[in-house]
């Protein structure tokens, strides 16, 4: 294992687990039912994390006819800010569209149903993530950067927002943003999106511009208002292993009865 991703596991749970007891939201135990699960999905994300660059980089490779330079050269030209702030316009748009998808496609939703498994948010939910979502939404998120010829600086300042965000977005913590809360998503913004209720499924898509959800009509943020349970009703596996396979048994169950209900 990579001494890097202990390191960064420590860290996060220095900052996280004393923000998490200070401004709790729930009261809830630092280990958490799943938390082992979780835990996993940290260790073994940061590998998919780097297949997945592979991926993208390989693509890339093979579609260099349809680059602009013009427009790649005149992008980083641009200062790092204004680089930095169009880069989180543009994947989190992308973002956005893929996350419709994982919840309106039903072979998607398998899927992503592992992520709205959780039923007790905190900073380590953040990473309960299906590889194969994973690969998808990082292809999505990055390729268009990518293409536009965002400067490698970008992209280390972009990484680094994106994945504070995401431990952020999930954390168990009270804090308000104020008029913040509309351009920086917010654990206010995306706990919604894991709420148990189903009058509230498919609102706030985005995960970094909570505008992109106002712009679309899903937009779900009460005032002085916090979602009391989370979770879904499908029956996804506790552990690691039973969720990793979870949607390709659940495909072939749908397969077999449609086969069955046909002959
Ligand atoms: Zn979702
Ligand atoms: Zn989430």
């Amino acid at each position: 294992m990579s001494p890097e991703i202990v390191k960064g596991f420590i860290i996060l749970a220095c900052i996280f687990i004393p923000l998490e007891r200070i401004f709790a939201l729930h009261n809830q135990k630092v280990f958490r039912r799943g938390w082992k699960t979780d835990a996993t999905y940290f260790f073994t994300g940061h590998f998919i994390g780097r297949f997945g660059a592979i991926v993208v980089a390989v693509t890339l490779s093979l579609m260099t006819d349809l680059f602009n330079p013009e427009l790649q050269s005149k992008i980083a030209s641009q200062p790092i800010w204004l680089q930095f702030a169009e880069a989180i316009v543009i994947s989190d748009l992308a973002y956005y569209l893929a996350h419709r998808l994982l919840h309106e496609v039903p072979w998607l939703w398998q899927f992503h149903a592992v992520h709205h498994s959780i039923e007790r948010m905190d900073w380590l939910a953040a990473v309960r993530v299906h590889p194969c979502e994973q690969l998808f939404t990082q292809i999505c998120k990055m390729m268009p950067l990518y293409w536009l010829g965002f400067t490698t600086e970008t992209f280390a300042v972009y990484a680094l927002y994106s994945a504070a965000i995401a431990f952020l977005i999930h954390a168990n913590i009270t804090i308000k943003f104020g008029p913040l809360k509309w351009f920086v998503a917010t654990p206010e913004f995306h706990h919604w999106h894991h709420s148990q209720s189903p009058k509230i499924y498919n609102k706030n898509f985005a995960v970094q511009l909570p505008l992109l959800d106002l712009l679309f009509g899903t937009m779900y943020m009460p005032a002085k208002k916090m979602p009391d349970r989370y979770g879904i009703s499908d029956t996804v596996p506790a552990g690691y292993v039973g969720q990793i396979f979870y949607p390709f048994s659940r495909m072939m169950q749908n397969a077999r009865s449609k086969f069955q209900t046909k002959y």
